[in-house]
């Protein structure tokens, strides 16, 4: 997959307009809906692969799923060009298509897709609590969290410019693009050095800008880094800015920060691996997550510490990070809950 130019601001503006219209022009309908509570038997929270694999399978099995889609629906991928990768796809489909043909099916088998950002939750006691947009709270006999992860970007206008036209995040999504050509990664950790051996395989060349004189990698990862022949290491660089001809990538601009020397790279590629971002804050203080805000599920299933609450996706994952590995744990997050609600039924009718 491709990422394309993403400005995040306007899409979420786009996204989020109708609705703030609607509460901003009638204060009626806002205080209504501050006051409204509604209970659902399943709770979806974010609408990637994840969360609309575990729609269409909660649909499936009559939990009569609600899900809200946060402020960018469909997810990471809306934000890519072309997916190669996803399984069922012989010529490939463009990400937002994908998305849209996921969202119809959750659609189609029942499940009831809303617009909205959760801003809150209460996991205290059963049923749970959910606080949609600071206004709306939700009960729920089952949460289901697929809220994924962001990725990091150093923040350059050019890199904005070229994402998806050179510009990537995820070599093992966009590598094979530039077979044979010479490519430049950033970032030094785990990361970047897998991701950088894995670029080696394809492309001629990979330059790996590392902003210090050290990896933050694993021995063993920098070992792997340091005796593959086709990478480059640039230590104390860092990357000034992303050249291209309007179209395209079609250089790196680098400074060395220790001599101020810059120097253009010439390369077709530009992978950015500086870790991501799990969208899990707003479930800190109920959830066990690791140290980096990733949720931690019981090994082999989606269960999170918390009674009837599941995690799938990229929140709970930051080693695989594929639509596909997303959507089977979505797939399982459907399961669990059916699981769990039917064996409460079970202890309470016996
Ligand atoms: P990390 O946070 O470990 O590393 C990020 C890297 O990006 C660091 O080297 C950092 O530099 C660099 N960086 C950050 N910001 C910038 C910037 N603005 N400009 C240039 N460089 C920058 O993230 P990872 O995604 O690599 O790893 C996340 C976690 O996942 C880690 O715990 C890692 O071990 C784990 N992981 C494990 C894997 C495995 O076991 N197979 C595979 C991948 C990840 P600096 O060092 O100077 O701070």
């Amino acid at each position: 997959m491709q990422l394309i130019p993403a400005n995040d601001v306007t899409l979420l503006t786009i996204c989020a307009l109708p609705y703030a219209l609607k509460i901003v022009n009638s204060q009626l309908i806002y205080n209504k809906m501050s006051q409204e509570t509604e209970h659902v038997k399943c709770l979806i929270i974010g609408s990637g692969p994840a969360g609309y694999t575990a729609a269409i399978y909660a649909s499936r099995a009559d939990l009569k799923p609600v899900m809200y889609t946060g402020l960018l629906a469909g997810g990471q991928l809306t934000q890519t060009t072309e997916v190669e990768n996803f399984p069922g796809y012989p010529q490939g489909i463009m990400g937002p298509e994908l998305m849209e043909d996921f969202r119809k099916q959750a659609e189609r088998l029942g499940t009831e897709i809303r617009f909205g950002y959760v801003s809150s939750v209460d996991f205290s006691s059963l049923p749970h609590k959910v606080v949609v947009d600071d206004v709306k709270t939700i009960t729920a006999d089952t949460v289901i969290i697929s809220t994924g992860a962001s990725a990091k970007w150093l923040g350059l206008e050019s890199e904005q410019k070229y994402s998806g036209f050179g510009v990537s995040a995820c070599a093992v999504c966009d590598g094979f693009f530039f077979k044979g050509q010479d490519v430049a990664i950033v970032g030094a950790g785990d990361t970047a050095a897998e991701e950088a051996t894995y670029l080696a395989k394809l492309a001629r060349k990979v330059y790996m800008i590392v902003r210090r004189d050290e990896f933050r990698a694993s021995k063993a990862m920098v070992h792997r880094v340091l005796n593959t022949p086709n990478i480059e290491i640039l230590y104390n660089t860092e990357t000034k800015e992303i050249l291209g001809d309007g179209q395209s990538v079609t250089g790196v601009k680098v400074i060395n920060n220790q001599t101020n020397e810059e120097k253009d790279l010439d390369v077709t590629g530009f992978f950015v691996a500086i870790g991501h971002h799990p969208n899990t804050d707003i479930f800190k203080g109920w959830l066990h997550m690791d140290e980096t805000g990733y949720i931690i599920t019981r090994p082999g299933s989606t269960e999170t510490n918390v009674e009837g609450v599941f995690c799938a996706g990229d929140a709970q994952d930051h080693i695989y990070r594929q639509a596909v590995t997303a959507a089977g744990t979505g797939c399982m997050a459907a399961i669990d809950a059916e699981r769990y609600l039917a064996a409460k039924e079970h202890v309470v009718t016996a």
